[in-house]
């Protein structure tokens, strides 16, 4: 059997059936196939058909109801945001009032780090990777001068060892039992944007706190991605964007985690607004805050109901699929499209080999970046994005991407790397 007919054959006989049906597949820009073979879901997620609905549906309340829709609508807006709240807590393994839908990813972290950033004495110190997302990057070094706190000393950047890719768990944890009695908040991504590798979250987290650290997880590339257990894990706060595998839209309403025993303690500061007050209580306008011992009391607006529209659609599909079935697929498939690539000359893999220590995404070191999308685009229609300056990213998301759309990519690199030469 040939690659293509055995990719084919592999999509059919697959325990997790392609829910492609349920996506808007973008059209190929070039190349023999109509659909694009897009491998960018880890940067913006596909637009699943039932969001068009659950958008119209609140237009449709709001043209019927005006300002009555949040008490009349269908899903009334006051507590629209209570509908992602199991979906929402399944997904990163949370206890449902340990998570809140709520801004946007950096501003979460923003909120989060108001309420567990405390340098103190000597302990001032903000641990994030080397490879960070720069908003990550500006991020914690803000909030290091917010404190008065000069970034270059306070904020500390893990590299992985001399001519190596990924961060050693061992190493992380050799750090923290030396310097971490001068680390305030160890703040890291639970899958690396730019090499794909699956941080152990269980163990650093201990780690963490066994040094006397606050742990912080940015999840922007686990959630949707791996299987999370949040509570179990006892992470203190965690933050996760829904466009990327969420598939929530461009810019869409995120996530948040504070672990229980922050929630109950009333005593943890917080900046606050009207929708961090009890809602029971909220329109007797008072002018002092009654906080819930829940999540929520770290909301500030009234949510967005246009842009939680399609969160809610996103998070019905996980449900209904289950992030353990889609993890499982997305080895598959993942496993499957590196082993295609290995033999591709002139591409470095640099995501960790080991399925355990990575999620969907494969990251390459290829020559001439940008060309190489350009013409995967154009000549291929594949979808995969750039990272400067060498790396290209690829993420065969198990909801729509398929063995075949990994054969497609496959043998687009092997035609366009031989041509390099
Ligand atoms: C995508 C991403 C962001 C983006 O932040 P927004 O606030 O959603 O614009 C931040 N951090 C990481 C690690 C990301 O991957």
């Amino acid at each position: 059997m040939n690659n293509e007919d055995n990719a084919r054959r592999l999509d059919e006989i697959d325990p997790l059936p392609t829910l492609r049906g349920e996506f808007l597949i973008p059209p190929a820009p070039g190349g023999p196939y109509e659909e694009a073979a897009y491998f960018a879901g880890n940067s913006l997620g596909l637009q699943p058909r039932a969001t068009a609905r659950y958008l119209t549906e609140e237009l449709a309340d709001w043209a019927r109801f005006g300002v009555e829709g949040h008490t009349e609508g269908r899903r009334p807006w006051v507590d629209y945001h209570e509908l992602l709240r199991e979906p929402a807590a399944r997904l990163v393994g949370a206890l449902p009032h340990e998570v809140v839908a709520m801004n946007t990813l950096t501003v979460n972290l923003h909120l989060m780090m108001a309420s567990f950033y405390r340098p103190a004495g000597e302990r001032t110190k903000i641990v994030i990777e080397d490879s960070a997302f720069p908003s990550d990057s500006y991020a914690v070094a803000s909030q290091a001068v917010h404190h008065g706190l000069d970034p270059a000393e306070t904020v500390v950047r893990l590299r992985p060892r001399d001519g190596e890719e990924h961060l050693r768990t061992s190493d992380i944890e050799a750090f923290l039992a030396r310097e971490g009695h001068t680390v305030a908040l160890l703040m890291l991504g639970g899958v690396n944007y730019l090499t794909g590798q699956l941080m152990d979250m269980q163990a650093i987290t201990k780690a963490g706190h066994v040094a006397g650290a606050v742990v912080g997880w940015d999840l922007a590339h686990a959630a949707g991605n791996v299987p999370l257990r949040l509570h179990d894990w006892d992470v203190d706060f965690a933050a996760w964007c829904t466009y990327k595998y969420l598939n929530a839209g461009p810019g869409a309403v995120a996530g948040c985690f504070v672990h229980e025993r922050h929630v109950r303690d009333a005593s943890v500061p917080k900046l606050s607004g009207w929708w961090g007050t009890d809602p029971a209580i909220r329109f007797r306008m008072a002018p002092d805050i009654t906080p819930p011992a829940s999540a929520d009391a770290w909301q500030l607006s009234n949510p967005p109901i246009l842009a939680l529209a399609p969160v809610l659609a996103s998070y019905e599909i996980f449900d209904r699929v289950g992030m353990e079935a889609l993890r499982a697929k997305s080895r598959r498939l993942t496993g499957y499209l590196a082993a295609r690539l290995v033999p591709v000359r002139g591409v470095e893999l640099i995501t960790p080999e080991s399925e355990a220590d990575r999620g969907s995404q494969l990251s390459l070191r290829v020559p001439d970046t940008r060309g190489l999308v350009q013409r995967l685009a154009a000549e291929h229609g594949v979808i995969a994005d750039a990272r400067e300056p060498d790396v290209i990213r690829l993420a065969p998301v198990p909801l729509y991407c398929t063995f075949h759309d990994c054969h497609r990519v496959a043998e687009a690199l092997t035609v366009l790397t031989a041509q390099q030469d």
